[in-house]
This record gives C-alpha cells, sequence and structure tokens, in this order.
C-alpha cells in the first residue's frame, strides 16, 4: 500500500523571511499529519530549508537538476550539489520547463536518470496541453513523456514519483475531474506495469490547481497517490489541509 504524498512546488516564489514563517505556521500544524510531505524550493533556499526543516517530517526538494555531472554548464546545478543539502526529491520536467526552456523528453529522462544515480527521487511531471487534449492526443502524449523515461532509467524505474500534470490545469484554477485524473493515472500506472515488476511502488501524484476544495475528491481516487501543489502550498493553512486530507 502506497502511503500519500503530497508535494508543495514553491515555483519562484519566497524569501529569507516568508520562507521562515511559511515554515514556521507548516510545522506548528503537523500534529495529526501521517502522509509523505515535502516542499520543493528554488536552489537559493536550499540551505535555508535544510536548516528550517531539519529534524521535521517535511522533506526537502528541488526544483530542477542538471543532465550533466559537472563542468561548464554556467548556472546549473548538479545532482551532487544538491546532495550537499540532502535533498530527497527533485521535479523533473515540469511544463514551465518544458515550455520556457525547451526541454525534450530525452533531456528529462536524462535528468531523472542524474538524480536517481545520487540517490535523489526524481518527481517525473508529464501533462497534456488543452489543443492535445482536444485533439484526442492526451494518451499519446503522456506516454510518449514516460517512455523516454522508462527507456532511459528502465533498471530503476520503481524508484521514481510521477506528477501527472494536465497543462491546461497548472495555475489556471481549472482542475481535472477525479474521473480524468483516475483514468490518465490508470493508463501510466499500466504503462509502469509493462515496464516494471515493482511498478506498485511508483507514487502516481495528479497536479494543477489542487486545493483544498478539490483535494479530497482526487485523491479518493484508487490511482491518485497524493499531489503536486504550486498556488496553494504557498498558504500553510491550505497546504496543512491537504495534508490531513492525505492522513485519513
Ligand atoms: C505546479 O506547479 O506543479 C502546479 C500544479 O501548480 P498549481 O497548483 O498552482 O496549478
Amino acid at each position: 500500500m502506497r502511503s500519500k504524498l503530497m508535494v508543495g512546488n514553491w515555483k519562484m516564489n519566497g524569501s529569507l523571511a516568508d520562507n521562515a514563517s511559511l515554515v514556521s505556521e507548516l510545522l506548528a500544524g503537523m500534529a495529526g499529519v501521517h502522509c509523505r510531505a515535502a516542499v520543493c524550493v528554488p536552489t537559493a533556499y536550499l540551505a535555508q530549508l535544510q536548516n528550517l526543516l531539519s529534524g521535521s517530517s517535511i522533506e526537502l526538494g528541488a526544483q530542477d537538476v542538471s543532465a550533466h555531472d559537472f563542468g561548464p554548464y554556467t548556472g546549473e546545478v548538479s545532482a551532487r550539489m544538491l546532495q550537499d543539502f540532502a535533498v530527497r526529491y527533485c521535479i523533473v520536467g515540469h511544463s514551465e520547463r518544458r515550455m520556457h526552456h525547451a526541454e525534450s523528453d530525452v533531456l528529462v529522462a536524462a535528468k531523472a536518470q542524474r538524480a536517481l544515480a545520487a540517490g535523489i527521487t526524481p518527481i517525473v511531471c508529464l501533462g497534456e496541453s488543452l489543443a492535445e487534449r482536444e485533439a484526442g492526443q492526451t494518451e499519446a502524449v503522456v506516454k510518449r513523456q514516460l517512455a523516454a523515461v522508462i527507456h532511459a532509467n528502465g533498471h530503476c524505474i520503481s524508484e521514481i514519483v510521477v506528477a501527472y500534470e494536465p497543462l491546461w490545469a497548472i495555475g489556471t484554477g481549472l482542475t481535472a475531474t477525479p474521473d480524468q485524473a483516475q483514468q490518465l493515472h490508470a493508463v501510466l500506472r499500466a504503462q509502469l506495469q509493462a515496464a516494471s515488476a515493482h511498478a506498485d511502488r511508483v507514487s502516481i501524484l495528479y497536479g494543477g490547481s489542487m486545493t483544498a476544495a478539490t483535494a479530497a475528491q482526487l485523491l479518493a481516487q484508487p490511482d491518485v497517490d497524493g499531489g503536486l501543489i504550486g498556488g496553494a502550498a504557498l498558504k500553510a493553512s491550505e497546504f496543512l489541509s491537504m495534508l490531513a486530507m492525505a492522513s485519513r
């Protein structure tokens, strides 16, 4: 049985002062939270968050990792560097990186490989655009994205986390219905099962405007193992409500 995993993606938000107050509110509300919880923070704040979260049950995550080990890649951060901050999770292939930084399926798969080699769990983001959904291409798109990651990481594919994030739901206030999410998660689960005997270990998160108002029904779906939460993870009370729902 997979325990639920709830991950906050802070994106490019925060400051030293705001982070300290958000974390202090979160830590004060963690009694009774039994699900797994993590926050993926901007690289600049990894040291601060490592310190703030030390000894707590909230784990630390990064938002990206280089596909290279070290060398002349100005501005990039390697998996080994993330290791220095005891990073447990790393988002790879977020749609904002695929879109604004032209990240390809092959690059995303290589990033997942680097993270795994450093003992960091990649949270591999997949999802279709509105145009792709309307053209009936949803399954083909997410299967193609996952196939690249399976191809590069076949032997340890059960160590990844997958996040299904329809692009039309990210930051828009539109959420996939529980049925839409379950349908896609089941497709991804079947693809993982065909690749690995241990696929049942893989947590498949839903992401896209998840809030305290929509989380309970999404989390009740058999193949929805948690959430990747952007905007709503920046409000302590909202994130804590979702953690409580995932702990039931
Ligand atoms: C995300 O950034 O992964 C995300 C799902 O954002 P939001 O919850 O704001 O839609």
